[in-house]
């Protein structure tokens, strides 16, 4: 019997409701399995209440195993995932359950380089789970727990030696965390005073409650950053998730900019000093990506949706600079993953070497309006509604990478895609006015009612 463990991002659950010790228990044997005997695994979690429970469980799994556990403590995703790289660990394994609600926890597993394992490696750990195929080690072969000490102060000086601390520190920014009661209030501060930055934080004390604001970084639910930002004569804000991967940043006059403004002020300054480099993004990244991508004559390679497979398709294609509308920037000659500490640093570092605000740095770019629809679609129908419209568009300009994304003549564009999770197709519209974004949202969701009701 096989069935589903991993979802687009690791195991997440409600705590002891979908995800309880018991089950963390198994689980982390059935990762030191996979791993096999004698491995060592890196440990670590977020600031949620539940991550010293499920640190114990999962411990208690790999070393039964004969794996060794080298225990972290509290670290941001990014830091736990350049430490199991920097230690030459076999693999690690984060609890967070990224920017879920504070009920909820998960367990992500690190392969050796620091990225998160392929689906085809949790296809693998779900077998040995549900199939009951886990590997005891002998009494006397069991794995040690130990110690790992100082993974944030590594990772916040492995960050230093990607920018310019001489340039950053002589413009003094002053910088606003909201560290969403969670870890990025951990190693970010330090990395600022040390650029020479002064940091203001709110929401940095600890408490996996998350009693400032939900640990996700969207736009709306940034008013404080926003507001203090302003109050204090910031340079910028930055607002993390509740494991400090993805980064939301605001300009000094507080106005909030979604991951893909911050992205291509990021791809502009790359490809100037990288010309002709790759630049890795899913399908729904706006069309202002793939205009600064020709602009600076970068090579632009559109993945599915999701940060694992940016991640992977990086490794593949061997290209340096990733990122996601929601705020995920990878930097691979750090590492190929969302990391919002060092995604802060290279804005500093461009804002710095550019003499120019993060709000003059996005007033260059072109403008687009985004308008987002949904229509509901029973699971069983999504095929015959997606092959449905792809049979109308298929002469335009169009993708079938994840979805439906067509690319119109006067530079709007749509993704229509099924979600993953629950019985609705979502759509994305971009366009020069606002009025055509709503436009194209309208009429392909009366396209879709029509296809649907032959369905
Ligand atoms: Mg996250």
């Amino acid at each position: 019997m096989t069935t589903k463990l991993f979802g687009t991002n690791g195991i997440r659950g409600l705590v002891n409701i979908e995800l309880t010790p018991e089950m963390a228990i198994k689980i982390g044997s059935a990762i030191g399995t996979f791993f096999g005997k004698n491995k060592n695994i890196l440990l670590g979690y977020d600031a949620r209440t539940s991550g010293p429970m499920f640190a114990k469980a999962v411990t208690a799994g790999l070393t039964a195993t004969g794996c060794n556990v080298y225990f972290s403590g509290m670290a941001s995703t990014p830091a736990i995932q350049f430490a199991v790289k920097n230690h030459k660990m076999d693999g690690g394994v984060i609890i967070s359950a990224s920017h879920n609600p504070p009920e909820y926890n998960g367990i992500k597993v690190i392969w050796s380089d620091g990225i998160e394992t392929s689906h085809e490696q949790e296809v693998e750990i779900e077998n040995i789970y549900f199939d009951n195929k886990i590997v005891y080690a002998p009494w006397d072969q069991l794995g040690a727990k130990k110690e790992q000490p100082g993974i944030n102060d590594e990772y916040k000086d492995a960050i230093k030696k990607h920018v310019n601390p001489q340039a950053i520190a002589a413009k003094k920014f002053h910088v606003v965390v909201d560290a969403a009661n969670s870890v990025g209030g951990i190693a970010l501060p330090p990395l600022l005073r040390e650029l020479g930055a002064k940091c203001t934080t709110i929401n940095a004390n600890i408490d996996g409650t998350f009693p400032g604001r939900l640990p996700e970084p969207r736009p709306e639910s940034l008013g404080d950053l926003s507001k203090t930002v302003k109050a204090v004569g910031a340079d910028m804000g930055v607002a993390f998730d509740g494991d400090a991967d993805r980064s939301i940043f605001c300009d000094g006059n507080g106005t909030i900019y979604w991951g893909d403004k911050t992205f291509a002020v990021v791809i502009k300054h790359y490809l100037i000093k990288n010309p002709g480099a790759k630049i890795v993004t899913p399908v729904s990244s706006s069309t202002l990506i793939k205009d600064t991508v020709d602009a600076y004559k970068g090579e632009l390679i559109w993945t599915k949706v999701g940060s694992v497979t940016v991640s992977q398709t990086m490794k593949a294609e061997n290209a340096n600079l990733g990122g996601e509308e929601n705020g995920g920037i990878f930097y691979r000659p750090h590492q190929a993953v969302r990391d919002g500490a060092m995604t802060t640093a290279l804005l500093l570092n461009i804002m710095a070497e550019a003499g120019k605000s993060l709000a003059e740095l996005v007033a260059e770019q072109p403008q687009y309006f985004i308008e987002k629809g949904k229509i509901e679609c029973p699971n069983d129908k999504k095929e015959a509604l997606q092959r449905g419209i792809y049979e109308q568009v298929k002469n335009e300009n169009v993708s079938t990478i994840d979805g439906v994304k067509i690319w119109f003549q006067d530079a709007s564009a749509i993704l229509i895609r099924p979600s993953g999770t629950e019985p609705v197709f979502r759509l994305y519209a971009e366009a020069k006015n606002h009025e055509k974004a709503v436009k194209l949202v309208e009429d392909y969701i009366a396209r879709l009612e029509k296809i649907l009701v032959k369905i």
